[in-house]
């Protein structure tokens, strides 16, 4: 292996390093609307749930664990039968919250989820509850986001701004609501956001963290495509 300050100058070293900086940079921009987003998802939720069941959105609650309000079901990809039992829901089974809210907020999660009604056959992608602790939902939106990560490596992200570049582009994708901050369609299978999903997977994945100067330029037009679009 070469000395490590060759490396350092070699332009594929520097073209990578531009590439990354242009996810921490893009990541910057977007913890602000995702942060913003969130508290106004949640409001969303309360006013749709108050319009629903006369549910006032000062009433609150932090008691209901998220197995209290997740039914069981394997398809929510948390529920796992052993032994005629599932362990998801050993300790706290399914009942309904005293304030009659946080059911509703569940469902509510689910129907912002652009891959809810994905057919049983292909694997459910929705909500990710194994990431969420549905205490939190009415004092911390951020707890209702979660549940748009992927399953990997979120569980123990408690603020937005502890998420990283991927988990942020992939509450983006994963929930509709943020649709009203983008002028690109992201019904679209490829859209702003998911290519700079594939972008920063390149990226992350860039063996010898090198890249040569198309990739590093195509990375950041990308980056700066999905800004343009907000
Ligand atoms: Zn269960
Ligand atoms: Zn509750």
């Amino acid at each position: 292996m070469s000395d490590y300050k060759d490396i350092i100058r070699k332009p594929e070293t520097l073209n990578w390093f531009k590439a990354a900086m242009g996810m921490n940079i893009t990541r910057h921009c977007l913890l602000d609307i995702v942060k913003d987003a969130t508290q106004e998802l949640y409001d969303t939720i309360r006013k749709e749930i108050n319009r629903k069941y006369g549910i006032l959105e000062h009433v609150v609650c932090s008691q209901c664990h998220t197995p209290n309000v997740l039914p069981c079901d394997t398809d929510n990809k948390c529920c796992h039968y052993k032994y005629g039992s599932c362990a998801f829901h050993d300790i706290h089974k399914s009942q309904h919250c005293r304030a009659n809210l946080c059911n509703e907020m569940c469902k509510e999660i689910v129907y912002h989820h652009r891959f809810r009604n994905r057919s049983k056959s292909k694997s459910f992608q929705g909500p990710t509850w194994e990431n969420t602790d549905a205490r939190k939902w009415c004092a911390d939106p951020w707890n209702i986001a979660k549940c748009y990560l992927s399953k990997d490596g979120y569980k123990d992200v408690n603020k937005a701004d502890d998420a990283d570049f991927n988990g942020m582009v992939n509450v983006l994708i994963n929930c509709e609501f943020f649709q009203m901050y983008f002028k690109d369609d992201l019904t679209q299978k490829e859209n702003v956001c998911t290519k700079a999903r594939d972008v920063g997977r390149e990226v992350r994945h860039a063996p010898a963290m090198s890249m040569i100067s198309q990739d590093s330029d195509r990375a950041i037009d990308t980056l700066v495509a999905l800004l343009q679009s907000l």
